[in-house]
């Protein structure tokens, strides 16, 4: 859909159109790859209030934002997210905005499903490493694969599009991504994979056992299935093919062996209310005491500096002398 307002530029042209929002940094699992498993969260009173947060988002839409997504740590198992939910998805439903979706683990899917439809949603993205109850176990710490594929069905029957996104993991679930997309193809969804990010300190874990370069993945699954270069984007990071063997898309993200910066049309929002411009790069900026301090014209004028310092791309590296993270936040700060 076209909006009546023309998007807010960053320095080098490209059109802001797309707020990825973290409303909480806990979770219910401890993903390997993501948290320790002694995680330390925010104390709740540094949280921006779902009301602030929701303030934010409809200045963002002032300036052109188009597209919502709601992720974090676990977005719905913040209490009362569903408020929220409701009130973006509003403006869904009155053309304000094209799209909210929300990235979440799926564990409450089975009984917020509907719920999250009647709001407006009508895509979800799923995240699911392994279909092996154990190994989705070993990966997620706390997780329950039975509850989620449950949640996913409930997804589907409600009226919701899904994405499974999946993290290739080397010798975790290396040899089963073949499997998942055939999986995928049986139950119409898409899929997409992503190469582990050098993202905040995860305990003992060691980046370089997990990193697996999407290119052996993608020859592998060559072996298998027939990928077509479609010109399908999204203005992140995703580069997709369709699987000639079931008509779905398989998306890859590899921030690490290619460069995704040129088309990118996102801001990352943090649960406190600070925004990043870029998800590989540490500059950010205050907007929960722009608004608090200021009300909503300094709120402005600190979402066009934020953005007017938005820089060209980002610097992530992992290899055997740079195995420390790159960007020292989690990507449950800023959700992905
Ligand atoms: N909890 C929700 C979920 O898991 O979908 C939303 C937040 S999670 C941080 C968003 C996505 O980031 C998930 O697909 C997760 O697998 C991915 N992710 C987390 N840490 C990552 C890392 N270090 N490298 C690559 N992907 C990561
Ligand atoms: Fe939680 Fe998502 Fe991180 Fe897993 S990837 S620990 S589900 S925030």
């Amino acid at each position: 859909m076209s909006s009546p307002i023309s998007p807010i530029l960053d320095p080098f042209g490209r059109p802001i159109t797309y707020l990825r929002v973290s409303v909480t940094d806990r979770c219910d699992f401890r993903c390997v790859y993501c948290m320790a498993e002694d995680m330390t969260f925010l104390p709740k009173a540094e949280l921006m209030t779902l009301e602030e947060t929701e303030t934010l988002c409809r200045r963002f839409m002032a300036v052109g934002t188009r597209n919502i997504r709601l992720t974090g740590g676990e977005p719905l198992v913040r209490r009362n997210i569903i408020s929220l939910i409701r009130n973006l998805g509003a403006e869904v439903k009155k053309g304000n905005l094209d799209e909210l979706t929300i990235t979440t683990n799926g564990s409450q899917l089975y009984k917020m499903a509907d719920m999250l439809y009647d709001a407006g949603v009508r895509r979800l993205n799923v995240s699911v490493d392994t279909l092996d109850p154990d190994k989705f176990r070993e990966i997620t710490r706390w997780g329950d694969l039975a509850q989620v594929l449950n949640g996913i069905k409930a997804a589907q029957a409600a009226g919701l599009k899904i994405k499974l996104n999946t993290v290739a993991l080397k010798g975790t679930n290396e040899d089963e991504l073949a499997d998942m997309l055939a999986w995928c193809g049986d139950h119409g969804i898409d899929m997409t994979i992503i190469e582990v990010m050098p993202m905040g300190d995860i305990g003992g874990e060691d980046r370089l056992d997990q990193y697996l370069p999407l290119s052996m993945v993608r020859a592998q699954l060559s072996r298998r299935f027939t990928l077509q270069e479609i010109p399908y984007r999204t203005g992140g990071p995703a580069r997709y093919v369709r699987i000639a063997e079931t008509g779905q898309k398989l998306g890859f993200i590899t921030p690490l062996t290619h460069n995704f910066c040129e088309s990118c049309n996102r801001v990352r929002l943090t649960c406190t209310g600070m925004l990043y411009m870029c998800l590989g790069q540490d500059d950010s900026a205050n907007l929960r005491d722009a608004m608090r301090e200021g009300g909503t014209e300094a709120l402005d004028a600190a979402i066009a500096e934020a953005i007017g310092r938005k820089p060209k791309g980002h610097d992530f590296i992992i290899d055997r002398d740079n195995n420390a993270p790159a960007v020292s936040r989690h990507m449950s700060v800023t959700g992905g």
